[in-house]
């Protein structure tokens, strides 16, 4: 087999695939020969969308609702994907929002929101596909963390408690999955150009060493890097244009 095709064939699911980072590593893991489900919660239509596209690859391609901070939402994206693709081998958990609020406006129902969608749902999604991952004997989880989970980032406390979580999440299933040929490793990006940061009047370009905010294509190549290398485990890999520097 040509090195080039080790994924073709390979099923995944992207967690917030309708926009953003997670729409880029869609079309790049489509690239690749793998078939994508791509999740999304209110953007149906970005999602039919970017569907279009990743058929475009000659891949199959299925969207699903589903918030994933809510554990039968998640029983029920999983039914379907494994109904109508298969098993997910790939999962890539990137799923997640922020709120930007002044520190002392941050409220219990906040820290909750915030948790339960960015880091409870990486948490719901891994455990949901991991007895398929370990029954084959290989899996590939990256859970899309945050620069916020080293440096507190420009969002606020409970965000950059939901990425730090991420990468705890991440040591635990890399140690105890190492043997089983499941790698799960985090990315950790910084100033990505996406909605998200748009939002964001606190994110600027100056505040990163190189200058510029980073591409959604720079994020999805140490995915796809990721998803190719079975020898990286429980690593964080910053794509972060020097800001933090490990
Ligand atoms: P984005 O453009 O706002 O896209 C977020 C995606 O997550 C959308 O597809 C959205 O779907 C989905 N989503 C949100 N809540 C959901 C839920 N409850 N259930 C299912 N899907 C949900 O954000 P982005 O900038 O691409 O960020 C993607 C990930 O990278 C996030 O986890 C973010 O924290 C992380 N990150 C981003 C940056 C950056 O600079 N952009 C930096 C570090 C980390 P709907 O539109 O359908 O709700």
């Amino acid at each position: 087999m040509n090195e080039n095709d080790e994924l073709k064939g390979k099923n995944t699911l992207v967690t917030g695939g309708s926009r953003g980072i997670g729409r880029q590593v869609a079309l790049a893991l489509a690239r690749q020969g793998v078939n994508v489900a791509l999740n999304y919660n209110r953007t149906e239509s970005e999602a039919k969308s970017i569907q279009s596209e990743v058929e475009k690859c000659g891949v199959r391609c299925i969207a699903v609702q589903a918030d994933v901070s809510k554990g039968p939402e998640v029983e029920r994206m999983i039914a379907t994907v494994e109904r109508e693709l298969g098993t997910v081998q790939i999962l890539i958990n990137n799923a997640g929002i922020s709120k930007l609020q002044p520190l002392d406006e941050i409220l219990e129902n906040d820290w909750d929101e915030i948790i339960d969608t960015n880091l409870k749902s990486a948490f719901l999604v891994s455990q949901a596909v991991l007895s398929q991952m370990r029954s084959n004997h290989w899996g590939r989880i990256i859970m899309m963390s945050s620069v916020a989970a080293q440096t507190g980032g420009v969002i606020g406390p409970h965000y950059a408690a939901s990425k730090a979580g991420m990468i705890g999440l991440t040591h635990s299933y890399a140690a105890l999955l190492a043997k089983e040929g499941i790698t799960v490793n985090a990315v950790a990006p910084a100033l990505i150009a996406t909605e998200m940061m748009a939002q964001n009047k606190k994110a600027r370009p100056d505040l990163i060493p190189i200058g510029r905010f980073g591409t959604i294509e720079e994020v999805a190549d140490v995915v796809i890097m990721l998803v190719r290398n079975g020898y990286i485990t429980g690593q964080t890999v910053n794509v972060n244009g020097g800001w933090y520097m490990s």
